[in-house]
């Protein structure tokens, strides 16, 4: 008897219910275009939006990381883990996101769960998106703050929740700035209106906008001509900017705090220079070659009209996620299977990530498609669809 037996029956219930996964493997670099599972597939899975994760100039610059400034930083960021290159990828970040100042965390998750706690504690209350990502949830429970879900993007019922927070000490509101799963976009003006009226702390998370959406992928607070009135604006380094890392943008108070109250910013190892530097590469590169951008564009508008003229449900998608709904999970999962035969990969995605009766296949545009791989995935979906009768 092992202390650890209690998960053999876990993992077996895992296995009854047919949840039991085990990944998917690449065998080369992320791409449009990859070998996964040891065949070549166009890759509809990957959040490398403008193309950038194997950028040959991005992987000269983490060389050059290397060769200059080390493996690793060997302490964490307050002590002695700063390096002049941290320093150059926040200023870039404050730049590009026009905000005061900006930080670097070590990842989007660490970013959520590191920032919220120390903004709001015990008496205040969080007011979150019911289809907020999970970091953000956790950095909500590690606040002790009260936390209230108002239903997906209904301003109607976030007003209502804030009216309800009126005698909190601080209120949060926090929103992912586009959905993960759907590919919608957080009504973001009212957001802002409803926290200025209420006193309320505006937070989004631009995990799937940065790069996406806004002049040049500056994000969702752009995007609506919202500079300078959202408090709090995380993004990451993970998604279109092809590399790891979150960040924060905003005032120089909320930054200067963060430094001596992030907890994953003070009790963890900065970035290894090799990071930091394919991050500032793929910042310069994404304000000198706006075209990339025009690229996920113009790919997300080819691909999901094609979908639609075959008659998928394309869900309320207002981004280069498109989700393909075919209902329960069990039939998501084969399609995407089915779809991996034909030569195309679209990870299936089942309660309880979404709905029961919403399985789907999530797909991602990305700039590094060519139209043949955009053709070549929707002949896939089409084939797949009228066999499985979803489509006629
Ligand atoms: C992906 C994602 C994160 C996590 O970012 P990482 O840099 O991958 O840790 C956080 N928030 C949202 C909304 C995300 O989609």
């Amino acid at each position: 008897m092992g202390a650890l037996d209690f998960l053999d029956q876990e993992l077996k219930q895992l296995r009854a219910d047919g949840l039991f996964r085990t990944n998917r493997v690449l065998a080369g670099p992320q791409g449009a275009r990859a070998v996964i599972d040891g065949q070549e597939v166009v890759n509809l899975s990957s959040n490398d939006y403008l193309g950038l994760a194997n950028d040959s100039r991005l992987k000269e610059a983490a060389i050059a990381g290397v060769r200059d400034w080390g493996a690793g930083t060997a302490a964490v960021r307050t002590i002695i883990g700063t390096m002049a290159i941290h320093e150059e990828l926040e200023r870039k970040l404050a730049a590009f996101k026009h905000t005061e100042a900006a930080i670097v965390f070590q990842s989007g998750f660490t970013c959520n769960s590191g920032v919220v706690p120390t903004i709001v504690g015990e008496g205040d209350t969080i007011i979150s998106d019911e289809l907020n990502h999970a970091s953000i949830i956790d950095g909500a429970r590690l606040s002790r703050a009260q936390i209230v879900r108002y239903r997906h993007r209904d301003l109607d019922d976030l007003e209502a929740k804030l009216k309800e927070a009126q005698s909190s000490r601080r209120r949060l509101v926090v929103t992912d700035g586009v959905f993960s799963m759907d590919g919608d976009i957080a009504p973001l003006p009212g957001i802002v209106a409803l926290c200025q009226r209420y006193g309320a702390i505006s937070y989004v998370d631009d995990a799937h906008a940065s790069g996406v959406l806004g002049e040049a992928g500056r994000g969702s607070v752009h995007h609506f001509h919202l500079d300078g009135q959202v408090d709090v604006q995380v993004g990451t380094l993970s998604k279109a900017v092809g590399v790891l890392g979150g960040y924060v943008a905003s005032n120089r108070a909320l930054i200067d705090w963060l430094v001596h109250r992030g907890r994953p910013f003070l009790f963890s190892t900065s970035h290894p220079p090799a990071v930091t530097m394919a991050c500032i590469r793929a910042l310069e590169i994404m304000e000198s070659e706006p075209e990339r951008h025009r690229r996920l564009w113009s790919n997300t508008a080819y691909f999901k009209a094609k979908l639609e003229d075959l008659g998928f449900d394309c869900g309320h998608s207002e981004t280069p996620i498109t989700p393909v709904i075919v209902g329960e999970g069990a039939r998501a999962m084969e399609m995407s299977d089915r779809l991996m035969k034909e030569g195309v990969f679209a990870q299936g995605i089942a309660y309880p990530t979404v709905a029961k009766d919403k399985g789907r296949l999530r797909t991602i545009v990305t700039a590094g498609h060519s139209e043949s791989d955009l053709d070549e995935a929707v002949t896939a979906f089409a084939k797949v669809g009228r066999e499985m009768g979803l489509i006629p």
